[in-house]
C-alpha cells in the first residue's frame, strides 16, 4: 500500500472493501502530510486477515514507528472505511518467509470452516491472536501497560480502580465502570489490566474487546445459527472487559444479550470491566435495568487532562522518541494542546517527523511552523468555512457545493453533514446557517441535522465517519 495506488496489485485491491485514495487522503489530514510522506508512504498493503489489516514496511525501525505513532490513526481511519477492520498491524517485509497468497480470513468467514492458517500466517497471528484461532477478543496493545501510564489528579481514581481489579484476587467491585471523553485513556487502562492479569495469573481467561466487536461477534452468531456456542465463549471467562459500550445504545437485541451475559457472570462471580464515554445514567438508548446494572459497582471517571499530566505524558513519550526534544518545547506543547491525549501523542509524533524530515533540531519556532495548523485549531472555535472546506475535502466535493443548489445525493449528503457538524460545533443560529449554506432556509438545516443524527443511528460506517471528522474539526 504505499499507500500509493501503483502498489495495490489487483488481487490485493479485492480484499479491501473501500477506495483506497480516499484512505490515503484522510490518512493524509489525519497525520499531516510531512509524517505521511517521511513514514507512512514507504507502507505497503499486504493481507487482510481476520479484520487485521496488515501493511508490510521496509526495515524493523520503520514498522516500530508506525506502530509507536500512528497505529491509531491507521485504525481509526480503515475502520471508518470499513467497520469489518478492527485492527491494523505492520510486518517488516525482510522478515516475511513464506507469505501464503491465498488466506485471506476476513472476519465474516464462516466460523466453522475457517481454514487453518499455513506457516506464516499462523505465525504472525500468534502475536495478537493468542495462537487460538477461535479466540474472540480484540488484540491488546503492548504499549497499554500500568507502567506506561501516566498518573495525575485527573485519572487518579480510574487508575487505582484499575490496579485493584488486575491485583486482587478476588472481585471486589462488579462491574468496574471506566468513563471519560475520548482519547483520556480509558482503553489504555483497560489493556494494562489484562495485561497484568495475564503476566500473574496466566491461567486465567481474560476477553478484552469493544462492544461493536461484541456486537459483530453476536451477528454472526445470529447469522450461522451459532448462538450456544457465543454464548459458551463469553460465559466462561474470568474476566470480561467491553471497551466502548456506548456502542451498544440502541442496539436492542445486542443489549439484551449482553445483558444475560452480563448477569450470567456476575452471578458466577467472575470480573467485569466495561467502559463508556458517558457515566450509566447518561448513557442513552440503553435500557433501563441495563443502566442500573452498570452502576453496581465502582464507576470511575477520567477527567479532561491537567497542564501537569499534559507534561508528564508528553515527558514520558519523549523519552522514547528517536530525536530529543527539549524542556520548552514540552511546556509549549502542554500549554497548547489541551484536547486530549490522543492529540497530545500526535503532536508530538508529527513534530519528531518534521525534525528528521527536514534534518533541523526541535525548537519551540519549528513546532509552531510544524504545527500551525493543529495549533491554530486548538486557538480558535472552527468556522463555518472551514468545516465546509474540510467536509468538501473530505467527501470529495467542491467547496461550491456546500453553496450550490444541486440536490444529488452525493453533493447532498455532504452539504447535510456540515450543516450538522456547524450546529455542533459552533453557536451559530439555524437561520444563520442557512445563510451561509446558499441561502437556505432554517428548516432545512433542521431537515438536515435530522437526517444526518438518523443516519448515524443506523449506520456504524457512517457514524464513525463523522466522528472522524469532527474529531478532526476539533483537533
Ligand atoms: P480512550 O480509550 O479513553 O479514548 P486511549 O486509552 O485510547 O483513550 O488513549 C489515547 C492515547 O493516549 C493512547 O495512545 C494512550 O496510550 C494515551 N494515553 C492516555 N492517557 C494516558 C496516560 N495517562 N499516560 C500515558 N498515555 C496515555
Ligand atoms: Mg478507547
Amino acid at each position: 500500500m504505499t499507500i500509493s495506488q501503483a502498489h495495490v496489485l489487483p488481487h490485493e485491491q479485492a480484499l479491501i472493501r473501500f477506495d483506497w485514495d480516499t484512505a490515503q487522503n484522510r490518512l493524509k489530514s489525519a497525520l499531516g502530510e510531512a509524517t505521511y510522506k517521511s513514514w507512512l508512504s514507504q507502507l505497503e498493503f499486504h493481507d487482510v486477515v481476520s479484520g487485521v489489516l496488515i501493511l508490510r514496511a521496509p526495515t524493523r525501525f520503520v514498522k516500530d514507528w508506525v506502530l509507536t505513532n500512528c497505529q491509531a490513526v491507521l485504525e481509526q481511519t480503515f475502520r471508518a472505511l470499513d467497520p469489518s477492520i478492527f485492527k491494523v498491524d505492520v510486518i517488516v517485509s525482510a522478515e516475511i518467509k513464506k507469505m501464503p497468497s491465498t488466506l485471506h480470513v476476513v472476519e465474516a468467514a464462516e466460523p466453522a470452516e475457517m481454514p487453518l492458517p499455513s506457516v506464516g500466517v499462523r505465525e504472525y497471528e500468534s502475536e495478537w491472536k493468542e495462537g487460538d484461532r477461535d479466540f474472540v477478543g480484540s488484540a491488546l496493545d503492548p504499549r497499554f501497560t500500568f507502567e506506561n501510564f501516566v498518573v495525575g489528579k485527573p485519572n487518579e481514581l480510574a487508575y487505582a480502580a484499575a490496579r485493584r481489579v488486575a491485583e486482587s484476587d478476588e472481585v471486589t467491585f462488579n462491574p468496574l465502570f471506566l468513563y471519560g471523553g475520548v482519547g483520556l485513556g480509558k482503553t489504555h487502562l483497560m489493556h494494562a489490566i489484562a495485561w497484568h492479569i495475564k503476566r500473574m495469573r496466566p491461567n486465567r481467561k481474560v476477553i478484552y474487546l469493544s462492544a461493536e466487536k461484541f456486537m459483530y461477534q453476536f451477528i454472526r452468531a445470529l447469522r450461522f445459527k451459532d448462538t450456544v456456542a457465543f454464548k459458551e465463549q463469553f460465559r466462561s471467562v474470568d474476566v470480561l472487559m467491553i471497551d466502548d459500550v456506548q456502542f451498544i445504545s440502541g442496539k436492542d437485541s445486542t443489549q439484551e444479550e449482553f445483558f444475560h451475559t452480563f448477569n450470567a457472570l456476575v452471578d458466577q462471580n467472575r470480573q467485569i470491566i466495561v467502559s463508556a464515554d458517558k457515566s450509566p445514567s447518561d448513557l442513552e438508548g440503553m435500557e433501563e435495568r441495563m443502566k442500573s446494572r452498570l452502576g453496581w459497582g465502582l464507576v470511575a471517571d477520567v477527567h479532561p487532562t491537567t497542564y501537569e499530566l499534559r507534561l508528564g505524558i508528553l515527558q514520558a513519550k519523549a523519552e522514547k522518541m528517536a530525536s530529543a526534544v527539549p524542556q520548552q518545547v514540552i511546556e509549549f506543547l502542554a500549554h497548547k494542546i489541551t484536547s486530549n491525549v490522543r492529540e497530545l501523542e500526535g503532536a508530538l509524533t508529527r513534530i519528531v517527523a518534521y525534525a528528521t524530515l527536514v534534518g533541523r533540531s526541535i525548537t519551540v519556532e519549528m513546532t509552531q511552523e510544524a504545527l500551525r495548523d493543529l495549533l491554530r485549531a486548538n486557538d480558535r472555535q472552527v468556522t463555518i468555512d472551514h468545516i465546509q472546506k474540510k467536509v468538501a475535502e473530505h467527501f470529495n466535493v467542491r467547496i461550491a457545493d456546500m453553496h450550490s443548489s444541486r440536490r444529488l445525493r452525493n453533493v447532498a449528503r455532504p452539504r447535510q453533514v456540515a450543516m450538522f457538524l456547524v450546529k455542533n460545533l459552533t453557536t451559530h443560529s439555524l437561520p444563520e446557517i442557512g445563510r451561509k449554506f446558499g441561502g437556505r432556509d432554517h428548516t432545512t438545516v433542521m431537515h438536515a441535522v435530522k437526517k444526518v443524527e438518523e443516519l448515524m443511528v443506523e449506520d456504524a460506517t457512517f457514524r464513525e465517519d463523522i466522528e472522524l471528522l469532527k474529531r478532526m474539526l476539533q483537533s
